[in-house]
């Protein structure tokens, strides 16, 4: 089959020269069919996480749509907002802007992003000039609509971008106040990389038959992401990360914790063990969360301890691992999670360390995957014999299984830790030290294949952190604050 081209989508020469200016020489699968119902004015519900080229496959669609009314006039009154677009967080907010503006740098058409934790004053003047692409997060948007600097009614595109992670963070009825406030007749585009039954609900309110684009991420093919599961007792997971770091000579490694004071606790323990790491979550100043995520990508840091709405569109080239040192209780963040690893082709590791309070939510993360993960025990740090045999569930049986070659050692060695001397070691089910696994063949399936919206649990209660969020109605930018980091 022949491969796709920009020039089969029919975009108007100032979006295909900004776009072949851009280096990109076919669109991504989400592009190739969104694009076309897009520019057709049919609405779209289309399930595609960050990474598969989704803000081009709004954002092209939507230039080329509002571009007959662009105008060259400096008048406000001829650059009304047409098309809003809505997102989770600050970062996401200020990157789909970045996009708009590249891709439509060779049409008089105007934007503006508006985000909370930022002066209203600057942005007050931006939109005051006329924008015909609003870029928001959701409470910022009701602040300027609160104080009439925004005016929403000749909104003719509402674009939801991230609509899964919006509702996880409470944001659902301030969209609703905003839906209200925009003309009823309007084309809706609703980006989710997961759709559990509340997006569902809002789709059916929102959307108008819409058409469905389905998109596995874009790591899909080639993606050799690995999972595996070290069960441990809860109080050992700290030691036993900075023994897998350490052993393992782990150099760029994301950790994920629950919360914001259990991620500042990780980074501060770490650096005791003298590893390098750093905390990034919605505590940390803009400045301090770029610079954190700068000198991680830098390999500055080896360790980056983020909570999950701040991890959110991290886009790491050839991020190795993934820890989960906290199991995420819902299991769809597990899969955003493990989306940061294994992108754009390169093979990546999900490991996640699992405590017997844990059970529970490995058992619906295994459901929402249809996989049974590997269980590895790390000699010295299982759980005591009582819970080995529920955490290895069904496998604990086969340790014979996991006796394969010991691998290859690790180029750093362990430190001695004279002050804590390591227990007994029981009989080893895996080869010590950790290295890293070897390949297994098969990419995995959660990637191979698109979403299965149905194996999709109802979401779960917000996790403490987004709870903060939501109680605090009068600032609702604060959750804007607290999300996915602009790439490099
Ligand atoms: P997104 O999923 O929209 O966040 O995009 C992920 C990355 O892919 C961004 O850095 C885009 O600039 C890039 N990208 C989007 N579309 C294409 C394309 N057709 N070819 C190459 N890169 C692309």
């Amino acid at each position: 089959m022949a491969s796709p081209s920009f020039d089969q989508l029919d975009l108007i020469p100032p979006l295909s020269q900004a776009v072949r200016e851009l280096g990109y020489e076919q669109p991504t699968p989400v592009q190739e069919q969104a694009i076309p119902l897009v520019l057709a004015g049919r609405d779209l519900m289309a399930g595609a996480q960050t990474g598969t080229g989704k803000t081009a496959a709004f954002a092209l669609p939507i230039l080329q749509r509002l571009a007959p009314q662009a105008s060259t006039s400096a008048s406000p009154a001829r650059h009304p907002v047409r098309a809003l677009v809505l997102t989770p967080t600050r970062e996401l907010a200020i990157q789909v802007e970045q996009s708009f503006k590249e891709y439509g740098k060779h049409l008089p058409l105007r934007s503006t992003v508006v985000y909370g934790g930022a002066d209203m004053d600057a942005q007050i003047r931006e939109l005051r000039r006329g924008v015909e692409v609003l870029v928001a997060t959701p409470g910022r948007l009701l602040d300027h609509v609160q104080s009439k600097t925004v005016m929403l009614n000749q909104v003719g595109i509402l674009t939801l971008d991230e609509a899964d992670r919006m509702l996880d963070m409470g944001f659902l009825p301030d969209i609703r106040r905003i839906i209200a406030l925009l003309p009823k007749e309007r084309q809706n585009l609703l980006f989710s990389a997961t759709f559990p039954d509340e997006i569902r609900n809002l789709v059916k309110s929102l959307l108008r038959n819409p058409a469905e684009v389905q998109i596995a991420a874009r790591n899909a093919a080639a993606e050799l992401v690995t999972h595996v599961v070290h069960p441990v007792a809860r109080e050992k997971k700290r030691e036993l990360l900075a023994y897998l770091i350490q052993t393992r000579g782990l150099t760029q490694v994301l950790v994920f914790c629950g919360t914001r004071i259990g991620a500042n606790r990780l980074a501060h323990q770490l650096r005791k063990d003298r590893i390098h790491a750093d905390a990034i979550h919605g505590d940390k100043s803009q400045a301090e969360r770029l610079e954190a995520l700068e000198n991680f990508k830098a390999g500055k840091t080896t360790v980056l301890v983020a909570t999950d709405v701040a991890s959110r569109g991290l886009d790491i080239e050839g991020l190795p691992q993934v820890i989960n040192f906290d199991i995420p209780h819902s299991p769809e963040d597990y899969v955003h999670r493990i989306g940061r690893t294994g992108r754009a082709g390169l093979t990546g590791e999900a490991i996640s360390l699992v405590a017997p309070p844990d059970m529970e939510a490995l058992a619906a993360i295994e459901r929402l995957i249809k996989k049974k993960i590997d269980r590895v025990l790390v000699p010295g740090f299982q759980p005591d014999g009582g819970t080995v045999a529920t955490l290895m569930g069904r496998e604990a049986r086969g340790a014979s299984r996991r006796t394969e070659a010991p691998r290859p050692m690790a180029p750093r060695p362990m430190e001695p830790r004279p002050t804590e001397p390591r227990p007994m070691e029981p009989r080893p089910m895996a080869p010590r030290p950790m290295a890293p696994k070897p390949q297994r063949p098969q990419g995995d399936p959660i990637f191979s294949r698109p979403y299965e919206p149905g194996a999709a649990p109802a979401a779960p209660a917000p996790k403490p952190e987004e709870t903060t969020q939501q109680s605090k109605r009068r600032q609702p930018q604060v959750a804007a604050l607290l999300g996915g980091l602009k790439r490099a």
